[in-house]
């Protein structure tokens, strides 16, 4: 098993800011909500934070890495880097360090839905809340008026997480906030989320990151069409979209015979 996902920083304490009424959607994990729902039930502390060396000892014993999960993440952006969110990632932090002092690997996840421009800051937050461990976040979506492009916002929201720093990022897929993905909606969110790894990679790994982009400036420039598909992140769908053009249909359909790299020939640039 590679992790498995606990919800261990919802406590009576943390649902409290999360439920009195001052956020727009409450609690959107469906993680968080059972627990609450339990806790209401048994008029008892979350016990998965009660009893949490206990589940430090089951995870050591048979190596599972811990995701903690933000049952209190905000599922909208007016509850974006509230006190919810921020109460819950300051205990999903003093979890890392008990986690490392047992000798059990954790993780954090993240948000979620937040604005642009906290998308940036929150993993900063995180990753000092949470002692520099990694941080998986989920888009984050960047709008709250996408339904249908869902894989969008969140990749937008991914690739800004990205380059601050974190380092997991979930899919999200077109069929999010609507209903159960379908094997395309799959496809089409895990590209978007692929697109956005590679962009943050491009920033954080400097040259290193662009070896590949700059593969494809070059095939792209001596009109190579098969190595720009064997290159792209989805070769079908870049082969299936391909229509030629101009003479002896090197170029594309788009400019056809007025083609820059058929008028101007192949740059000889060797730019690192
Ligand atoms: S025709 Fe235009 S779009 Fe197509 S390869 Fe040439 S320059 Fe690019």
């Amino acid at each position: 098993m590679d992790f498995i996902t606990v919800h261990c920083g919802v406590t009576r304490e943390t649902a409290k800011l999360a439920t009195n009424g001052t956020r727009l959607t409450g609690v959107v994990s469906r993680g968080g909500a059972f627990t609450i729902c339990w806790m209401r039930a048994n008029d008892r502390e979350n016990p998965l934070y009660e009893r949490f060396d206990e589940l430090l000892s089951i995870c050591r014993e048979h190596d599972v890495t811990l995701s903690l999960g933000d049952g209190l993440r905000p599922g909208c952006l007016a509850d974006g880097s509230d006190r919810a969110q921020l109460e819950e990632t300051a205990i999903l932090g003093e979890l890392v360090l008990r986690a490392r002092s047992a000798g059990v690997q954790a993780m954090v996840e993240g948000p979620g839905h937040l604005p642009l421009d906290q998308v940036a800051p929150n993993v900063i937050l995180q990753k000092r809340l949470c002692h520099g461990a990694p941080f998986y976040v989920l888009g984050p979506i960047v709008t709250d008026v996408a339904p249908g492009y869902d894989h969008i916002s969140g990749a937008i929201g991914g690739a800004v997480a990205g380059m601050a720093g974190a380092d997991f990022l979930c899919y999200v897929t077109p069929a999010e906030h609507l209903g159960l993905p379908s094997a395309e909606d799959v496809r089409e969110g895990v590209a978007a989320a692929r697109i956005a790894a590679h962009a943050a990679d491009v920033v954080r790994l400097g040259a290193r990151g662009r070896e590949w982009d700059d593969k494809m400036a070059r095939a792209r420039a001596a009109l190579d069409w098969d190595q720009q598909f064997r290159l792209s992140i989805d070769p079908e769908r870049a082969r299936s979209r391909h229509h030629p053009g101009g003479e002896g249909d090197r170029a594309c359909s788009m400019c056809g015979p007025y083609c820059v790299f058929s008028l101007l020939g192949t740059p000889a640039a060797d730019r690192r």
